[in-house]
């Protein structure tokens, strides 16, 4: 199947492969490395030198447009004003000091990229997902996912017209099956784990020749999931922290991460690249095994209660591995419980309320600082990649059920002052 256009991609030199660095060019129409297989997904590699003359400093402070869309020259579009019209990208980034006082560190930024358009971070990618499948003349647009990828997919389709076929596991929150009802799209609630999803939506868009969103297979991707990091380097005014947490699961955003900000520094913006600390949920960890035996990943049966990240066959190791050594950065494990501790702790301490995947990464940051991994003159950031509203019941369950009162004051007052 071949949906890669052509004309117009002049700022793009070629794909490569990320297993056994095969070049192809960008007319190929390869999605994966025809001699890898599935296990060969190719990147796309930009040419900077030309880009770095249309996006300089100057450029983007006088850019109005506050999306991720101000990173136009830098995505593999052949038209980028033919795209999905929702506001994606521009989170803020919170600078919190009580929460830099009590973990010791100097000072940590929490990018909350729950607040995009569909309260995920996957915005990022299906956004660009729509506007490839735009370019190539599809009408149909399929994925699977753990919950968030769907969602996105199923509004940035509905945002510009496109039917949207979405494979979860049956697993994912009802919130995120609720936004994938809304927004219209046809959904597949799959008796099984996402990797049967992923499976199913496979073989559809290969059968049915639907435009495959698979961030393990498309490489576009990431390509948007990168604006992530230019962002986060930009809000820094260039000067990017020591540091940055994400939350892994397939492995495709931390990648996106490292690649913006590695564009940022490619682009004589920013003059370093922090170090990424990719974190995972202890019963879903096979990247960090792959990462510490040095091995070549071994599937697992997956177990946590952060579902966006309970990923047991990773697509995208290879390039989550790739990331974070190149940005000489660390791999950890947090419990489920130390998931909802962060849970708690980044509601109440800076007003941010992220999904459980959606906090793992600053779970991470919580445990690095204990562990003295990082210290007190360190800069941190933590992406926060989903919204808390996403998953209320694992939410109530790290806060525990609020307190019932009759409507009488004086048993309020028996509370208040006791
Ligand atoms: C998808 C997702 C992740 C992890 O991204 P991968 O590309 O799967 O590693 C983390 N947090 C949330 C909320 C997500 O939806
Ligand atoms: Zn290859």
């Amino acid at each position: 199947m071949t949906h890669v256009l052509t004309a117009g991609l002049s700022h793009i030199l070629r794909l490569r492969c990320v297993r056994c660095d095969a070049e192809y060019p960008t007319d190929s129409g390869h999605l994966i490395c025809p001699a890898c297989g599935r296990d060969g997904i190719l990147d796309v590699e930009f040419d900077y030198a030309a880009i770095a003359e249309r996006l300089t400093r100057e450029s983007l402070a006088a850019n109005p447009d506050t999306t991720h869309w101000r990173y136009a020259p830098l995505m593999p579009l052949v038209n980028p004003e033919r795209r999905p019209p929702l506001a994606v990208g521009g989170s803020p980034l919170y600078s919190c000091p009580r929460l830099a006082a009590e973990l010791g560190v100097n000072e940590i930024l929490i990018k909350d990229d729950g607040l995009n358009p569909t309260a995920s971070l996957k915005d990022r990618a299906s956004s660009v997902g729509v506007a490839k499948a735009l370019e190539a003349g599809a009408t149909v647009i399929t994925c699977a996912s753990t919950g968030n990828a769907a969602s996105s997919l199923a509004g940035a389709a509905a945002s510009v017209g496109m039917e949207a076929h979405i494979f979860v596991p049956a697993r994912a929150p009802e919130a995120k099956v609720a936004q994938l009802l809304v927004f219209g799209a046809k959904v597949y609630v799959v008796e099984g784990t996402y990797e049967d999803a992923f499976e199913l939506s496979m073989a559809c868009a290969e059968r049915l020749g639907w435009y495959n969103r698979n961030s393990g297979i498309n490489p576009y991707l990431v390509e948007g999931k990168k604006t992530v990091g230019l962002e986060i380097a930009e809000q820094c005014g260039w000067q990017p922290p020591d540091w940055v947490f994400a939350s892994v699961g397939d492995g495709c955003s931390i990648y996106g991460l490292w690649k913006g900000l590695w564009e940022a520094e490619q682009l004589g913006l920013s003059h370093r690249v922090p170090r990424l600390i990719g974190v995972q949920a202890a019963g879903a960890a096979p990247i960090v095994e792959a990462a510490h035996s040095e091995s070549d990943l071994v599937p697992i049966a997956a177990e946590t209660l952060a579902d966006s990240i309970c990923v047991g066959t990773p697509r995208n190791w290879r390039k989550a591995l790739n990331a974070v050594a190149e940005s000489d950065g660390k791999w950890l494990t947090v419990t489920d419980d130390e998931i909802l501790d962060a849970m708690r702790v980044l509601g109440a301490r800076a007003g941010v309320f992220g999904e459980p995947a959606g906090v793992t990464a600053f779970a991470g940051a919580v445990k690095a600082a204990k562990m003295g991994l990082i210290g007190s003159n360190d800069r941190v950031c933590a992406v926060v990649s989903g919204n808390g509203l996403k998953d209320v019941v694992n939410a109530i369950r790290a806060t525990g059920q609020a307190r019932r009162v009759p409507p009488d004051i004086e048993a309020v007052m028996k509370i208040v002052r006791p």
